[in-house]
């Protein structure tokens, strides 16, 4: 069912007190929310009608009130006799919408058949905390909760694996009824953010983290303005990163507001993918334009794909995947150019050159550390601008078969501390050393890097990483991954946008990292 209206953005208070509540109501308010869900469950003493006179009356937005029972994943333990009599009392208060929970739905929707008032909508809910059922057992559900006499169902599932997240889709698309639909846990966090696209009545969005109904309920204020809520429908392209973990990106933030700003009808959001040739068999749909690829996928990410571009095929890598209009999957790699161009920018920079003139990194060292889809993109990329091509990895056979490939050297990351570079040689870090939450790591000693010419580290979260410090105490030159993350990004949003990349707006974006 088109969602008209648009979808609507519920957040949920949990005081301890009525007057708690109050405040975080206001807060949803200011923030942005449509509705507020006053979760009775989570009062330390309730006193129904004095309670609900207050927190209705008082609320600066719709209420949806739930009385969540412990059965079904909330906190009240007591008799549900009393539980559906405050839900009716809410109804004859003035409350917006009451969620009752299937199983006991149609005790009170009979007990107020005639009494119930126009305004008040009732939510028929169902909490699967175990799995995604199959779509026709979904379906099933979704009717037998209908004929209880719902206003809106909401079917609530956990996600075990990404590709679960389109059955929810499916629903909230194709339903007669406004339908809440939505996946739970990280797996599922996409269905929280799409909703607008497919159709959802509504997604529920926390004040703070820690003030949260649910794990992975995003805040409201991400929602808002990383994720471009208000501005998504049904006809919005979706791209986005895979990868596992995908929680530390960047790229959402760089992306999304940049498709605001040029007008582009789309979304970038984060995908926590197990399985690549599985997602992608799933994922194949014009709703979605392509992916970024990150750990550990990129080298299946390759074999994956239908078709390779040249350089991604060289490389053995491939961190950009773009869905064809004939539904075929192409691989690319812009890492190779986005670590490349950075490093380039810098030594053109420190030694006046002109843009233009051949590369500032012929003839000189490369050290790169690390031999994954990145090791290989940098490699790759300094040997092809007429660098020497040094490889250590903690995994000695994967640096040497780079190095065989690329014509270079292979070490281990513990020679390497020993390693007496040439003047002026570059090292690269390209192992996930130093990514948050281990952002005291380093993949090489500190009193190893005063003999490089520059230091740049591939990893992003942080900024400046333990190496780039250390390399900066030491007087070295840096270049950091955000630098790299900027450029390999250009040619993403292109295949992703079909518009040419606005690049100054990219610095932009990003100059507050
Ligand atoms: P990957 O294919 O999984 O490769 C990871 C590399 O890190 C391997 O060489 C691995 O060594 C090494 N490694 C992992 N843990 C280690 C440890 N504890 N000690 C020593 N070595 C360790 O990953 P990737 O996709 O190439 O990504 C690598 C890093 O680059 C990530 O931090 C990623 O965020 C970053 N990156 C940044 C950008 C950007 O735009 N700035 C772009 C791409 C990637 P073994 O072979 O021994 O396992």
């Amino acid at each position: 069912m088109s969602n008209e209206g648009g979808s609507k953005i519920c957040v949920p208070v949990l005081g301890e007190s009525a007057e708690q509540m109050l405040v975080q109501m206001d807060k949803a308010k200011v923030l942005g929310a449509d509705l507020v869900e006053i979760r009775l469950d989570y009062l330390q003493s309730f006193e129904p009608r004095r309670d609900l006179e207050l927190l209705i009356g008082r609320c600066p937005l719709p209420t949806v009130i739930t009385y969540r029972p412990k059965w079904e994943g909330g906190k009240y333990e007591g008799d549900d006799d009393k539980r559906l009599g405050a839900l009716r009392l809410a109804m004859e208060l003035g409350a917006d919408y009451v969620d009752v929970e299937f199983k006991v739905a149609s005790e009170l929707i009979n007990s107020i058949s005639q009494r119930k008032p126009e305004k008040c909508k009732v939510i028929v809910s169902s909490h699967n905390f175990d799995n995604t059922p199959s779509s026709d057992d979904i379906g099933n559900l979704a009717t037998r909760m209908q004929a209880v006499g719902a206003d809106i169902v909401k079917i609530v599932t956990t996600a075990l694996d990404i590709t679960d997240v389109l059955r929810i889709f499916q629903l909230t698309r194709n339903s007669q009824v406004p339908m809440i639909g939505l996946a739970m846990n990280e797996r599922g966090f996409i269905s929280r953010l799409l909703c607008p696209k497919f159709g959802g009545y509504l997604t529920y969005a926390c004040l703070e983290k820690g003030q949260s109904s649910a794990l992975w309920q995003p805040k409201i204020d991400d929602l808002l303005n990383i994720f471009n809520f208000r501005l998504l429908g049904p006809n919005s392209k979706v791209a986005g990163l895979i990868g596992n973990p995908v929680g530390h990106s960047k790229a959402a933030t760089m992306f999304n507001p940049i498709f605001k700003t040029v007008g582009f009808d789309g979304v970038y959001v984060p995908f926590l993918v197990d399985d690549v040739p599985n997602f992608l068999k799933s994922f194949n749909s014009p709703n979605f334009v392509g992916w970024s690829c990150t750990i550990p996928h990129k080298e299946e990410a390759l074999r994956s794909c239908d078709e390779l571009d040249p350089i991604a095929k060289s490389i053995g890598a491939v961190n950009t995947i773009i869905r064809k209009p004939d539904g075929k999957f192409i691989g690319y790699n812009t890492d190779y150019f986005g670590a490349i161009s950075a490093i380039e920018n810098k030594l053109r920079d420190l030694q006046n050159l002109p843009d233009g003139t051949g590369s500032p990194l012929a003839g000189k060292l490369f050290v790169v550390m690390g031999a994954g889809g990145t090791g290989k993109a940098l490699s790759y990329g300094a040997k092809a601008k007429g660098a020497r091509v040094v490889i250590a990895n903690r995994t000695y056979s994967r640096a040497k078969e780079i190095a065989d490939s690329v014509g270079g050297e292979a070490l281990t990351l513990a020679e390497l501390a020993n390693y007496h570079p040439e003047e002026g040689t570059v090292l690269a870090n390209t192992t996930s050393v130093g990514m948050q939450p281990n952002d005291n790591e380093s993949p090489i000693p500190k009193h190893s890097l005063k003999r490089y010419g520059l230091v740049f580290d591939a990893v992003y979260t942080p900024k400046m990483t333990r190496l780039l410090r250390d390399a900066e105490e030491s007087g070295v030159t840096i270049v950091t991954g955000v630098d790299m993350l900027i450029i390999q990004a250009y040619e993403q949003y292109e295949r992703f946008t079909n518009l040419p990349a606005p690049k100054e707006l990219f610095w932009e974006v990003m100059s507050g990292y």
